[in-house]
Order: structure tokens, then C-alpha cells, then sequence
């Protein structure tokens, strides 16, 4: 029996388990409304611990470490979906934890999560999970060529390969150990996009705009937010699917979304991510009502209000390799002579830096975030334009 949810006022000490960009953000958001704030993390130089009230150094699984987040929080949440369900579980049995483990579990792993998309009726691409040699020898012609992924743990195109037949999916699988995979058919993508909610414990539901996303090496790189970027009437069918997959998982914190929007217009759902999401982050400077605020208040069982974007906004991803140089040397610390021009950068009008506190840069790590507003969209496109030369 979880502990019972009340209303958890300014005032009170929000946790987070993870200690990464998100947590710190949600940290951020948490304390400019009047919360206390603690981080899990074993990292001593994680990113939210380190502008966090309160930072136990521990493992997620370690029951001291668990008791003293649960001794000093009125509520707990999440930042990264690879905290072990059971860690969560753990600690709903002292103190409303949100989302819940059983939500979380299934975002965990894929051939989980698709099972939920076909039970919620939302499309997904055609797929077979991979778990026996028997499986293997069953998957359907149809399916290639395909992608194949690890059921547990990927992310930013980690733990996934493009098989193009039957003996490279083979070979695929044996790189991966044979553990439990979803061999997904590859589709022809006209776009990427991604609708985050946010859900009540009373079951209300607002949403964010939905964000059209472009990728570089399977990282995002870039996120778009304004009219015309994307076509309506399937983001209002995304929005619909995404409360849906929200609904059917009674889920009660933000959770994000992903769609492929295809050639042939069809819309079909690939992942989602149960905390705030990279694509969402331009509702820190965009709207009204940022997903870290969202965060914050599903978790304390605040109001929800509908988010009113404010302008039209473009997100640049700022990625290890900036900092960088020519040679590909790498720098001695992030404030080295080779990081970003960043005066150049918030010289340009509507410029809003976001950076993580990490202390080392390296390829495909995500440093920061650049977010661009502006009054029209030609304007936000243009700064976006000059900034991304600027950043190289
Ligand atoms: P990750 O957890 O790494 O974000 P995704 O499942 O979102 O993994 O895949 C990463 C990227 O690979 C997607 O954003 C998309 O560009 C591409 N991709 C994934 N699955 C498919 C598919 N079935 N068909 C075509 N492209 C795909
Ligand atoms: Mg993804």
C-alpha cells in the first residue's frame, strides 16, 4: 500500500532520484517555488547535487541510502528511467512517490512498453521481441529490414543496430549477448516529434505543444516549437494518443511522448520517457509554465494549468564536443580556451543559455542547452541561423 498522496506545500522537501541535467532542473524548479530539495545520486559531482539542499551519496538500490531520502522528503520523483523500479517501490512504502514503479518498470523496457501501445490502441511500428533462439528463427520476413534494440537500457541511440536481413540480425544479437531485444520494422520517417503531458494525482491533464525533433548520431540535436512546423491534425491526434498512453498507465508526473510521423502521414508512437524530456526544455523560456514546473507540481498535488506558449521557440542541443578543438584535442577542463564563444552567443537577442554545471566535456555528452525565442518565427530562425555558426 503506498503512502496516501495530500497536497505538499512550498515549504516542504521535494527528492529526485538521479542526480543528472533533469534533476537539476527539477531541482531548480522546485526551490524557486519555495521547496527543499534532495538528490539521490552516487555521483559526488552530479550535476543536481551539487545545487541541491540536501545530496545522499549513494546507490539507488542501497536501503541506507533509500531511508535517508525518505527520512528528509515529503515526496519523492524521478529524473532517469534506469533508476531500478524497485528502489521506487521501495519508497513508496514511506512517502508518495510519482511516478510509480509499475509506470517507470514498463518504460523501462521496451517489449513492455510496446505491449502497453497496443493495449492503449495507439499504433506502434510492426515488432517481434527476441528473447529465444526460437524467436529468432519466428521472426517474420515482414519486419526486415529493421532495427534492433536492447529491451532494457538504451538511450541516445545506444543499444540499438540496423539489421538489414536474417543473418545480420543473427549477428546482431550475439553482439547484443542475447538479451531480451525488439526487433522494430524500419520505417520511413517524414519527421520526429514528441508531446509531453503532464498527469495529476486526480486524473487532470494538460500538455505542452507539441515539439518537432531533429536528430544527429541518434542524439537530439535540435528541437522546434512553433505553428506551422508540424501538421496539425496528427499533433492533435499525437496529443490525444499521449494522454491516452498517460491515462492507461494512471500515471501521475510529466511523461514524454515520442512519435514518428510518417511519409505517408500516418502517425505511430515510438517511445516514451516517464520524467521531463530533452525536447521539452524549451518550455523553460517559451511558455509560461516550464515541464520542470509541471514536474514540481504533480508531485506536490498542486493546480495543474494548461501551459501557454509565448513564442515561438528553437532549442539547440550544446554537446561535449564543443568545447573541443580543431584537432579533436580534448580540453583540460570546460572552461578551457576552446569552449563555446558564449558572449557572441547572448549577444544575439533571445539567447537563453542553459549549462549543466558538468565538469568534464566529452563527445555526445549533453553539457547544456540553447533556447531562442524571439517575436516571430522568422526572427527565432534567423538567431537559431547565427548562433549554430557561431557554435561551429
Ligand atoms: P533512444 O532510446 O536511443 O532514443 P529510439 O527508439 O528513440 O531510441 O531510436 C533512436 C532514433 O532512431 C529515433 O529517434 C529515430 O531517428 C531512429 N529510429 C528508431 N526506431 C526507428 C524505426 N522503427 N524506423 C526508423 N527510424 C527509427
Ligand atoms: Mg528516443
Amino acid at each position: 500500500m503506498s503512502a496516501s498522496f495530500d497536497r505538499i506545500l512550498p515549504g516542504a522537501t521535494l527528492g529526485v532520484m538521479g542526480g543528472g541535467q533533469l534533476g537539476r532542473m527539477f531541482v531548480h524548479a522546485a526551490q524557486s517555488m519555495g521547496y527543499f530539495t534532495a538528490v539521490l545520486d552516487p555521483d559526488v559531482s552530479s550535476p543536481a547535487g551539487r545545487v541541491s539542499h540536501h545530496h545522499i551519496r549513494a546507490d539507488y538500490l542501497d536501503p541506507q541510502g533509500l531511508a535517508q531520502l525518505s527520512a528528509v522528503c515529503d515526496a519523492i520523483t524521478t529524473e532517469f528511467e534506469n533508476v531500478p523500479a524497485p528502489a521506487l517501490a521501495a519508497l513508496a512504502k514511506s512517502r508518495p512517490v510519482a511516478p510509480d514503479a509499475a509506470a517507470v518498470g514498463i518504460a523501462q523496457d521496451r517489449a513492455q512498453e510496446k505491449a502497453h501501445f497496443v493495449r492503449c490502441g495507439v499504433p506502434c511500428a510492426p515488432y517481434a521481441v527476441i528473447d529465444s533462439a526460437e524467436a529468432l528463427a519466428a521472426v517474420p520476413t515482414e519486419l526486415l529490414p529493421g532495427i534492433l534494440k536492447t529491451a532494457r537500457m538504451g538511450y541516445d541511440g545506444k543499444g540499438q543496430v540496423r539489421v538489414a536481413d536474417a543473418a545480420t540480425l543473427a549477428a546482431a544479437w550475439a553482439q547484443f549477448k542475447h538479451v531480451t531485444c525488439v526487433l522494430e520494422k524500419m520505417l520511413p520517417l517524414a519527421a520526429e516529434c514528441s508531446v509531453i503531458v503532464a498527469r495529476g494525482r486526480d486524473g487532470a491533464m494538460v500538455h505542452l505543444p507539441p515539439q518537432r525533433n531533429l536528430h544527429r548520431e541518434g542524439i537530439l540535436a535540435v528541437t522546434e516549437v512553433y505553428e506551422g512546423n508540424l501538421p496539425l491534425a496528427q499533433m492533435a491526434s499525437a496529443v490525444t494518443a499521449a494522454k491516452s498512453i498517460a491515462e492507461g498507465l494512471a500515471y501521475v508526473g510529466v511523461l514524454c511522448v515520442e512519435f514518428f510521423l510518417l511519409q505517408d502521414g500516418a502517425l505511430v508512437v515510438n517511445e516514451i520517457a516517464p520524467r521531463p524530456h530533452n525536447s521539452g526544455h524549451y518550455s523553460m523560456d517559451a511558455c509560461d509554465v516550464s515541464q520542470f514546473e509541471l514536474q514540481v507540481r504533480t508531485l506536490a498535488g498542486l493546480p495543474l494549468v494548461t501551459p501557454r506558449q509565448h513564442s515561438p521557440a528553437i532549442m539547440l542541443n550544446l554537446l561535449g564536443d564543443l568545447w573541443f578543438d580543431a584537432n579533436g584535442v580534448r580540453p583540460a577542463a570546460v572552461t578551457a580556451p576552446t569552449a563555446p564563444p558564449w558572449a557572441e552567443v547572448l549577444a544575439l537577442p533571445g539567447t537563453h543559455l542553459h549549462l549543466y554545471g558538468k565538469l568534464e566535456a566529452k563527445p555526445g555528452r549533453k553539457m547544456g542547452h540553447l533556447n531562442i525565442t524571439g517575436a516571430t518565427v522568422e526572427e527565432v530562425r534567423a538567431t537559431a541561423l547565427q548562433a549554430s555558426q557561431l557554435l561551429g
